[in-house]
């Protein structure tokens, strides 16, 4: 299986051109090797500018987007449409990792999963991924495709654990692509990871983003704007929590889920 790399740079809500690219070629300056988009983003242009204006080569950038049922459909010919236009979209002439951005709408795995077995045959993408999936639908997917699963993407932090989803996605193997890895902002607020984060003399980021990556099979995309946020969570793969922090974090019991299909926003 290709290695996902273990952080990788957010881009939702990242509409402004500039901003946009800025950020992904900083991340990709500063180590990162992990771009994540979506077609209804409307940003894949701008995350495609940020690739060609950063020094690192194509081969060596992990790039993913999503097809979603509420912008462009989930039938088998919107799906094939839709990731070649993300190609054109990006720049690029392949993609790693193409997900189904919600189990929603006009999803249906019979109908939908088979455009992502041709895409990777076609080479339009190496890889195939969900989103926002429950360990039921990921097995339900896994049975029509003729592609191994490479990961499902959730919501997942110390205040959203996803500790029956983690258990899934280590029993079959695939990777857990933690997002809204910093609860959007909500670690900041949370004593336990403030108490952990004073104790190494970090930030708050950086021990939300180290608890998440050192499990096995996860990996995190924080969205980030500013160079210094880049910088910060970058900084967090250099951060060992010992088991004492570790408890410390996963002794927190909410269940503080920011994006819920049925109660939005949810076009994510
Ligand atoms: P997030 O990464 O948890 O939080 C992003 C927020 O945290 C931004 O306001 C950012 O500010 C701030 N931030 C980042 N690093 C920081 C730091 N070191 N110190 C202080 N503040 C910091 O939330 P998210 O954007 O919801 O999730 C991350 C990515 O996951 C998205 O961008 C998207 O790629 C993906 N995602 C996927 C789905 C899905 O349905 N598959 C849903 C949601 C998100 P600045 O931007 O100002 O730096």
């Amino acid at each position: 299986m290709t290695e996902l790399p273990p952080l990788g740079i957010g881009t939702w809500q990242n509409t402004d051109p500039e901003a946009c690219a800025s950020a992904v070629a900083t991340a990709l300056d500063l180590g990162y090797r992990h771009v994540d988009t979506a077609e209804i983003y409307g940003n894949e242009e701008h995350v495609g500018d940020g690739l060609a204006r950063s020094a690192v080569d194509r081969e060596d950038v992990f790039l993913a987007t999503k097809v979603h049922s509420d912008s462009t459909g989930l039938t088998y010919d919107d799906v094939i449409e839709t990731a070649r236009g993300s190609l054109d979209r990006l720049g690029v002439d392949y993609l790693d990792l193409l997900y189904v951005h919600w189990p929603t709408g006009d999803y249906a795995p019979g109908e939908t999963l088979p455009a992502y077995d041709d895409l990777v045959d076609e080479g339009v993408t190496r890889n195939v991924g969900v989103s926002n999936f429950e360990p039921r639908q990921v097995e339900a997917a896994m049975d029509v495709l003729d592609e191994p699963l490479f990961a499902n993407q959730v919501e997942m932090h110390p205040l959203l654990q996803q500790e029956e989803l983690v258990a899934h996605a280590q029993e079959h193997d695939y990777y857990l692509v933690a997002y809204s890895p910093l609860a959007r902002g909500d670690v900041f607020d949370v004593p336990e990871v403030s108490e952990v984060a004073e104790k190494h003399g970090v930030s708050e980021a950086q021990v939300s983003l180290a608890w998440l990556t050192q499990k096995d099979n996860v990996v995190a995309i924080p969205k980030a704007t500013s160079r210094e946020h880049i910088e910060d969570n970058w900084a967090s793969l250099d951060l060992e929590l010992d088991d004492e922090d570790v408890a410390t974090i996963d002794d927190i019991e909410r269940e503080d889920r920011h994006l819920d299909h049925d109660k939005g926003p949810w076009n994510q």
